[in-house]
């Protein structure tokens, strides 16, 4: 018996409708939507669990919380892992989920792309996110392949020497020193990447949040433009 005042054991039909409540409030907790748990309990209880009390649905939801978590799968954050699930129950729930379609963040899904990352929460931050999101103490480590250039610090140092720790893009200092000298990041106008070269008419000493904008901001494209009306010496590539 897993809760303590429990008359009779839960028939399949019972599992069933907790499970596809709960999956449905998964669902929009995963894409940062809001729901009442209070509500959905009502709904079960005028339903399919017209037998059953408030508190006994609840202690239901954070089994199905519990077997999630074992299955390393998403749970409500809302409903604690009950820690004293009956193993016959955890087992019929485990049956039950086998045979739902899982709900997934979907375009807000974890991600190791800071660009996407940033796309994402953005996303989500104009959607309005509502619940509180329980996080991750275990972040999967994955492994990547990365294209660097090798860059000539010759370059680096000359420019950096031409903007005297006062960045090109906005004219403030460099926020704080590294090894001595005051800091700014050297960007290639037209990136490395799209064929620019490594030179002092393509390359800018930027503070970081000049360096950001030119590679993230929305008015990256115009940005990069006013660079060159700024620094004289740069020749469009
Ligand atoms: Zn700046
Ligand atoms: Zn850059």
């Amino acid at each position: 018996m897993d809760t303590p005042k429990e008359k009779s054991g839960w028939s399949d039909r019972e599992l069933e409708a907790s499970i596809d409540a709960y999956l449905k409030m998964l669902d929009r907790e995963l894409n940062g939507q809001t729901f009442k748990k209070s509500i959905e309990n009502q709904l079960l209880r005028d339903g399919p669990l017209s037998k059953r009390s408030a508190s006994s649905v609840e202690y239901r939801m954070q089994n199905i919380s519990a077997v999630l978590e074992q299955m390393s799968l998403p749970r409500i954050s809302g409903y604690m892992p009950a820690k004293n699930i009956g193993a016959g129950v955890a087992q019929r729930i485990r049956k039950v989920l086998a045979s739902k379609v899982m709900p997934s963040a979907g375009e807000f899904a974890p991600t190791s792309d800071q660009r996407t990352l940033i796309s994402r929460a953005s996303n989500l931050q104009k959607k309005g996110l509502k619940v509180e999101p329980l996080g991750n103490p275990n972040p999967q480590q994955v492994s990547t392949t990365t294209t660097s250039y090798v860059r000539d610090p010759k370059i680096r140092a000359w420019v950096a020497e031409l903007a005297k720790g006062v960045c090109e893009g906005c004219g403030q200092k460099a926020p704080f020193e590294v090894d001595g000298l005051p800091f700014l990041e050297v960007h290639h106008v037209k990136h490395l990447a799209q064929q620019g070269s490594d030179s002092i008419t393509n390359a800018v000493a930027l503070c970081p949040n000049c360096h950001r904008r030119c590679h993230l901001a929305s008015d990256k494209e115009a940005f990069t433009l006013s660079l060159y009306g700024k620094v004289s010496r740069l020749v469009a590539e």
